[in-house]
């Protein structure tokens, strides 16, 4: 049966969801605003033409459910964010939204009744634009919501729980948005891929074997300032220099690890034409599915910026700013999503996620899989974000045969 006009849906739907911003020029929508309201309602409202019922968590999550007959029937979530950064795209996110509710759509007009409830989620905060935190939405959802999350603030200074209550959600309530461990059979996000690979490979979407584990830190590098004219090349301790070595320093040790690392940010205080720099803050991240071996970089980078300080005369101070583990995805979900891309004619491909995910945060809760979407040049966070009509057909293709396979299984189950 053709799901060519749902795969037409979700592509109108993108379009029309990127409308909901708060600044004229480009799509900017961000947690417990104006706009994420609207774009909750909308998506409630095609969620219910799909026959699902509907209900926005105290998170602020929107979701839909698709329900199953069978007694005791079980959740299998589907679901990405709907939240944006600012001058996004169209699909990073929502795409994960949109298609699954067209295939409910599609299940629902041809009254086809699966053996487990079918959970669309909208989640609310993903990439943690408003509060400076990310996957807020998930990780209530998950039930890893942190107290002092109350007290962020924004840019207006305008606190977490004060933005809550003016969206109309109470944060003493926040809790009550976690689902069940026992009610959970698993969690799919599909997502564009915000990377080049598949492009590259000419596939339409892989299947995600995990999402790397990043580690940051800011590093300060503390030399001594002087005039460029007088003091004597071997009498100098620039900080600028020694940290030019650490940072092409760190570009090799990842390439030998096999990991990713990145210098992205750097601060230098006197930054003037004619002064020897004194002082230097620069940013380090370091990513990969392997924790072990991201630390083994980490600590080979270390001990190479004391080296290059030691001798250079310079004082190098290293600080954590951000820690988090690589996620896995589920092997039996990962098989599955395999042979739907085998039933739907394309070749079953792994690949691993450099960025983070909504599927980290719920990881928690359950089993998670990720299906990633081929996107023009690797492009998002970005207005030329872009995926073919072709590809979202034949993600919705892999999709529904990943569910229709689930479904068999659980009947099996349930006979047996
Ligand atoms: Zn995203």
């Amino acid at each position: 049966m053709p799901l060519t006009p749902y795969a037409k849906k979700v592509m109108k739907r993108c379009e029309k969801l990127a409308q909901f911003s708060q600044h004229p020029d480009y799509i900017d929508r961000r947690y417990l605003t104006k706009e994420h309201k609207n774009a909750n309602l909308q998506v409630a409202k095609w969620m219910q033409q799909a026959g699902m019922r509907t209900w926005q968590d105290e998170a602020g999550n929107q979701w839909g459910s698709y329900r199953s007959s069978s007694p005791n029937a079980k959740s299998l979530i589907i679901g990405s964010h709907l939240d944006t950064v600012p001058d996004s795209g169209k699909y990073d996110g929502i795409l994960g939204v949109l298609l699954p509710i067209s295939l409910v759509q599609y299940f629902h007009d041809h009254k086809q009744s699966l053996p487990f409830h079918l959970d669309i989620v909208a989640f609310a905060d993903e990439e943690g634009t408003r509060f400076g935190t990310t996957l807020l939405g998930s990780r209530a959802v998950a039930g890893t919501w942190q107290e002092k999350w109350g007290c962020l603030r924004d840019s207006d200074d305008i606190n977490l729980s004060s933005a809550m209550r003016e969206f109309g959600l109470d944060i003493n309530k926040i809790h009550a948005a976690a689902r069940s461990v026992d009610d959970t059979m698993g969690f799919l996000e599909i997502h564009i891929e915000q990377g080049p690979v598949l492009e590259s490979r000419g596939l339409p979407v892989g299947v995600v074997d995990g999402i790397a584990g990043a580690k940051r830190f800011e590093i300060s590098v503390v030399g001594h300032a002087g005039h460029a004219g007088t003091v004597p090349m071997e009498l100098r301790q620039d900080a600028l220099a020694g940290s030019a070595q650490m940072i092409v320093m760190i570009e090799k040790a990842a390439k030998e690890h096999g990991v990713v690392a990145t210098v992205g940010q750097i601060h230098s205080s006197s930054n003037a034409v004619n002064v020897i720099n004194g002082n230097v803050v620069f940013s380090l991240d370091v990513r990969s599915l392997d924790n072990q071996k991201r630390d083994r970089c980490i600590d080979e980078i270390m001990n190479a910026i004391e080296h290059i300080a030691g001798y250079r005369g310079l004082d190098a101070k290293i600080r954590m700013t951000h820690d988090a583990d690589a996620t896995h995805c589920d092997k039996m979900l990962m098989d599955e999503l395999r042979i739907a891309c085998e039933n739907s004619g394309i070749e079953p491909f792994n690949l691993s996620s450099g960025a983070g995910h909504d599927a980290m945060a719920i990881a928690d809760l359950c089993p998670v899989a990720m299906l990633f979407v081929r996107c023009a040049k690797g492009i998002s966070h970005h207005p030329s974000e872009a995926v073919t009509f072709e590809d979202v057909l034949n993600a919705m293709l892999v999709a529904r045969s990943f569910i229709e396979l689930k479904a068999r299984t659980c009947e099996h189950e349930l006979v047996a």
